[in-house]
């Protein structure tokens, strides 16, 4: 059967799309583009009510497209599946087939007639070895997943809901597929997890050492990661990235707010001077870190004074990249019955004070990059011009930060070169090759 894949979510939907279409695929089934499909498989986020929309507006469009007969089947799965199976199945009885993430082991049964649901979801599968994941992003970078499922118990997520308790891989797996994916020719392997930091704390485990067997096996050249919880991040965590010849001078780290009063009300570890001793440990070990946050605006009753707070500390941070989301109330989280809500427009002024005030920061920081030369990951042509092509430094993770575009110079894709900065464009900055 002719099948593709639609993809939403995060990174860590990701690597599950791509590991239930590579068992798809071992079946033999051919991956196609969206218009030649029999079957087109979904994969859902049900994180926050923005994405919710998002993948039942995809769900709509395709039963559109089966009623006037321009594809056959419809597959969901991912997580809006996972949180809302019972519902879904009712609402959509076009769909010939939900499945929860608990069952993307059995993906290549998807297919299979006699199965139209299968069981409702146990404890998330994190199974030890992707090796026949189907990957989807460019051949030269790959998202690892660690583990998956959540311990916290940040009162407005519902991923613990969602992808349950914290699961950790063995570390052979994740090793085998990082020498796997370096033998591929993948130049930068990242590091996802719900909280990374969390790695094998329910065995006895830690991504302390992990990191160290990563330093000495063979991997991609470069390690970035993704998903630090701030309270973890501590001395010996920073010296490892100091000291690693892989592990790219990259923290991102979710602060969610800084006013004291939030963060308790979010049932999040720290405050906003343990974070800004966070930050400043990290930049007196590192000078050249780069770090990314983001935050949620409109938490309910987030007064005027707790939003200073937190524009104080974005100013006093001094953050490289940040983004910013309003508070989405999520029924099942502990927060869903929390009063005193922030208006919807409120919310939007909010996130605009904060992204003019992250703007300034973003330029300034790229204007003192002028003259420098950074190593550049070549990902391709600029999505807004063929006469430009663009990569990523070490300060520049895919898809959420700015990246480099590069107007001079001969350049591969998927190689490193050393690029000369020339210009500053926005949130991107522009160069030229260094040749010296
Ligand atoms: S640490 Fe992240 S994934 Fe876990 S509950 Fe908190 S916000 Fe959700």
């Amino acid at each position: 059967m002719k099948v593709s894949l639609i993809q939403l979510g995060c990174p860590k939907n990701i690597v599950d799309g791509e590991w239930a279409l590579g068992r798809i695929l071992s079946k033999g089934h051919i991956l196609t583009s969206y218009e030649n499909a029999d079957a087109v498989f979904i994969n859902t986020c049900g994180f926050i009510e923005a994405a919710k929309r998002e993948s039942i507006e995809v769900i709509l469009n395709c039963i559109e497209d089966k009623k006037s007969g321009k594809i056959k089947k419809i597959y969901v799965f991912g997580c809006l599946s996972e949180r809302y199976l019972k519902e879904l199945k009712k609402e959509f009885p076009e769909v010939d087939g939900f499945f929860p993430l608990s069952v993307l082991p059995e993906a290549e049964e998807m297919l299979s007639e006699k199965k139209k649901t299968f069981r409702k979801k146990g404890q998330i599968i994190v199974p030890d070895f992707y090796y026949k994941r189907k990957r989807l992003t460019p051949n030269h970078y790959s998202y690892v997943k660690i583990g998956d499922g959540c311990s916290h118990n940040c009162s407005f997520c519902a991923i613990p809901i969602i992808r349950g308790k914290a699961v950790s891989r063995n570390r052979e797996g994740i090793l085998g597929e990082l020498k796997k994916l370096c033998e591929e020719g993948v130049k930068e392997g990242i590091l996802i997890s719900q909280d990374l930091t969390a790695y094998g704390r329910e065995r006895g485990d830690s991504i302390l050492n992990l990191l160290r067997l990563i330093e000495e096996s063979k991997t991609p050249e470069w390690i970035r990661l993704l998903y630090l919880y701030p309270t973890s991040i501590t001395k010996e965590f920073v010296s490892i990235v100091k000291n690693s010849k892989k592990i790219v001078h990259y923290f991102d780290i979710p602060f969610q707010h800084a006013s004291q009063r939030v963060l308790k009300s979010m049932k999040r570890g720290g405050a906003y001077s343990s974070y800004i001793k966070i930050i400043e440990n990290i930049r007196k070990e590192i000078p050249d870190a780069a770090i990314r946050s983001s935050f949620i605006v409109g938490f309910p009753a987030e007064k005027r004074e707790d939003f200073n707070e937190l524009k104080r500390f974005l100013l006093e941070a001094s953050i490289d990249h940040a983004g910013f989301f309003a508070y989405s109330k999520e029924e099942g989280t502990e927060a869903f019955s929390l009063k005193d809500e922030v208006s919807q427009e409120e919310k939007n002024e909010r996130i605009m004070e904060l992204a003019s005030i992250q703007e300034k920061i973003v330029k300034e920081k790229n204007r003192q990059k002028i003259g420098r030369k950074y190593k550049v990951l070549i990902d391709g042509f600029s999505e807004e011009t063929d006469l430009l092509l663009q990569g990523r430094t070490y300060f520049q993770s895919p898809d959420i930060d700015g990246v480099t575009l590069i107007n001079k110079g001969e350049c591969k894709v998927g190689e490193f070169f050393n690029i000369k900065i020339t210009r500053v464009i926005g949130y991107d900055i522009l160069g030229e090759v260094a040749y010296d």
